[in-house]
Parts: structure tokens; sequence; C-alpha cells
């Protein structure tokens, strides 16, 4: 088994690059297929989704846009500071069929704050795409669109996941 050192903290990999590849393809596949004959706007979650948002885009053939925007929550912790900095930018969602791209659904608080923060100017549609969903966790009970792969809860790096910034350039995920 694949393992990874950050701090005193040793990870096992529990996804490899193989399975993640083919997941992400079929995500695509399906988005491609929902939004046939649309133009949808993605808006990719830094730091963490940009891994994610990156490969699927790879694969999307509509004609679409892409953005990047802010949404923070954990700082250096294993557990969610409970607020969320949000900054979309300047992006002009109005009219626009609008797909976020997340790294993670934990609680559903990043998530449930940027559909506020999106839906206060009038997209045509919002739908969520996450890499990876713990459905335990899920207070806020929010409705997940497209999701790679449901896991139980546990603290991930890997794939654009970090502890403490490391961790984000493997091509695996690795849990505690
Ligand atoms: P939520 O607001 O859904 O509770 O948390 C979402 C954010 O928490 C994610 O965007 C991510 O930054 C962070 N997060 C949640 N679970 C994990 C995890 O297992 N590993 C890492 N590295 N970050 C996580």
């Amino acid at each position: 088994m694949k393992t990874y050192k950050i701090d005193e903290y040793e990870f096992n990999e529990i996804i490899d690059a193989a399975t993640i590849n083919s997941r992400v393809l079929e995500m695509a596949d399906q988005i491609n297929k929902d939004y046939a004959g649309k133009k949808p706007l993605f808006l990719i979650t830094l730091t963490g989704g940009m891994f994610f948002g990156v490969e699927l885009l790879k694969h999307i053939n509509l004609d679409c846009k892409c953005f990047v925007i802010s949404a923070k929550s954990y700082g250096k912790n294993m557990v969610s500071s409970g607020n969320v900095d949000i900054n979309i930018y300047d992006i002009n969602v109005k009219d626009e069929d609008i797909i976020i791209v997340e790294d993670i659904v934990d609680t559903g608080l990043t998530v449930t704050k940027l559909i506020k923060n999106i839906s206060a100017q009038n997209p045509a549609s919002i739908r969520i795409a996450t890499f990876i969903n713990k459905p335990d966790c899920n207070n806020y009970k929010v409705n997940l669109d497209y999701v790679g792969f449901n896991l139980d809860d546990s603290f991930l790096v890997g794939y654009g996941l970090d502890y403490k910034e490391y961790g984000r350039n493997l091509n695996g995920i690795y849990s505690l």
C-alpha cells in the first residue's frame, strides 16, 4: 500500500490514479449528456477543486466558460473552522447555467454558502459537481448533482486536498 507522511501523520492510499481518472471521465460524459445544446459556466473552487476541475474540463466537449472562485474554510486544521470566506470576484453569472466544481463536500456549509451567494445574482441554474462527498457529514443536506466518490468520514489528502498545504500533488486519494 502506498503511504505518505505529513508531520507525524501517515496517510494510506485508498483510491489510485487509474480509478480516479476513469471516474472523472464518467462524470464528464454525464455532464456532456446533461448539458447538450447548452453552454455551461464552470466555477472551480480554489485551491483544492482546481486539480479535479482541470481534469474534468479536459473531457468536456461543450462550448463552456470556466472561472476560478475562492471558498476557504479549513485553515491549517483537520476540522472546519465554521467560517467560510467566499470570493467570486467580478464574474457575471446572471442567466448562466452554473456548475460549481468542488474538491470535497464535508458538512455542506461551503457549498450552501456558495449557492446562496451565486443565487443572489440570478443565474439560469446551479448544479454542483464534487470530487468527493462525505455523506455521513452532510449536515446541510445539500443536493449534489455529480459526485466522484462517496467516502467515509476520515481526513483525506491528495488530488488537490491538503494538510498544511502538503499533499495536493498526490495523484491518488490518501486517508488518515
Ligand atoms: P464543508 O464546508 O463541506 O464542511 O467543507 C468543505 C471544505 O472543507 C473543503 O473545500 C475542504 O477545503 C475542507 N475539507 C473537508 N474535508 C476534508 C478532508 O478530508 N481533507 C481535506 N484536506 N480538506 C477537507
